[in-house]
């Protein structure tokens, strides 16, 4: 039997996208297992022609010290006009090869899981003469770019509720909408509570609190200065510093020599058993990342976000009391400090906080989903 071919659209822009869609592809393995082949396809880089295929690569300081800019951009494409302005400007550049690509590949369905790929996405499924459903899956935790919301695809599944409330304002039929949460890998539900377990497994001190710092995929943030001064006023604990695709910022803090035992790594693929091992997750305010928090049952300190898409899961995490956001590294360190103290129940109480967001199935229900369309 010939196996139904699943296309995901995506552009690495941030670790999220591509996080989002191997999870989704992983969850339809479990629940299908060798009846679907999923195709993950970064379609900026692999069709665009050059140099603009290179954009996705500035996205790390776009969205760190080109941040202004970033805002600015963020704002102005979110009307509606000016969108239609920019789509209509890239879209000849992509369309032939994109177009070339999908009519070889005839795929069974297509899910977007990027904001660039859901206008564009249904022009090349028209082009490519394909009659198959479109489906956005928004990686956005709340507030969404209005870009992810095209009314004409056939299904768009959102992770919480204020981020269907806003799908719902900027158009999205309510019939084709579904909440499921944020798709993260299924590893995530393997994360016991037994961080001494964990913290062995790792090979790390069990009788001391663990720091887990992150900065999304491309390791952005304040993340030197951040753990540097973590090791300076934590005596008693330990860091894991995940640099994630920031090469220059590994290569700083490898060459440090530390207060406190501190493994430094690059790009990891085993987040779960960080997180597992974790006491506390540092963290710019990254869907992906927080999600998986939630379901790790891991108190969080926000230290950044991202302008416009991410500002809303700032707000989110301190709503429902799973954590804070620190907006300077003395302020972060001193929080992390006192929650760290053993006479202190507050990381007991973060952490059964952010196991009530958890959506561990989101994955597993997304799967369904979009698996009962083909
Ligand atoms: N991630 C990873 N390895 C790393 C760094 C990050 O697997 O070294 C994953 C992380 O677990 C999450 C995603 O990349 O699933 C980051 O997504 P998020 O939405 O937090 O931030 P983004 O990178 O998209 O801005």
């Amino acid at each position: 039997m010939r196996k139904k071919k699943i296309l995901f659209l995506l552009s690495d822009t941030g670790g999220g996208h591509r996080a989002s869609a191997m999870a989704i592809s992983e969850a339809i393995e479990a629940l299908y297992p060798g009846q679907y082949e999923s195709l993950i396809e970064d379609v900026w880089k692999r069709h665009m022609p050059y140099p603009i295929n290179r954009f996705p690569d500035t996205y790390g300081w776009i969205t760190g010290p080109g941040m202004p800019i970033w805002a600015l951009i963020w704002k102005l494409t979110y009307y509606r006009k000016m969108q239609r302005l920019v789509f209509a400007s890239f879209a000849p550049l992509v369309k032939n090869s994109v177009t070339a690509f999908m009519r070889k590949e005839q795929p069974d369905l297509v899910v977007s899981v990027h904001p660039l790929m859901n206008h564009l996405g249904l022009q090349w499924r028209e082009s490519a003469g394909l009659n198959v459903p479109f489906i956005t899956v928004v990686t956005d935790m709340v507030t969404l770019h209005s870009s992810w919301i095209c009314p004409q695809v056939d299904r768009c599944l959102v992770p919480t509720e204020k981020a269907r409330d806003l799908a719902l304002e900027l158009g999205m039929p309510r019939e084709k909408l579904a909440v499921h949460g944020q798709p993260v890998g299924l590893k995530f539900n393997e994360v016991s509570g037994d961080k001494r377990k964990h913290k062995l497994h790792l090979g790390i001190d069990p009788d001391k609190p663990a720091i887990l710092i992150v900065g999304g995929g491309e390791g952005t943030g304040q993340i030197y200065r951040i753990a540097r001064r973590i090791a300076k006023t934590i005596p008693n604990g330990q860091l894991l510093v995940v640099t994630g695709r920031n090469q220059r910022l590994k290569a700083r803090l490898d060459a440090v020599s530390w207060d406190i035992p501190t493994s430094v790594y690059g790009f990891v693929d085993n987040m779960p058993e960080l997180m597992g091992a974790a006491d506390l997750l540092v963290t710019k305010a990254g869907p992906g990342t927080i999600s998986e928090a939630f379901i790790a049952g891991l108190p969080l300190i926000l230290s950044g976000y991202i302008r416009g898409q991410e500002a809303g899961n700032v707000a989110y995490v301190k709503e429902h009391k799973a954590g804070a956001y620190a907006s300077t590294t003395r302020g972060l360190t001193a929080l992390a400090r006192d929650w760290l103290d053993v006479n202190n129940p507050i990381l007991q109480e973060l952490a059964r906080n952010a196991s009530c967001l958890a959506r561990p199935n989101a994955s597993l229900d997304i799967a369904t989903d979009i698996c009962k369309l083909v």
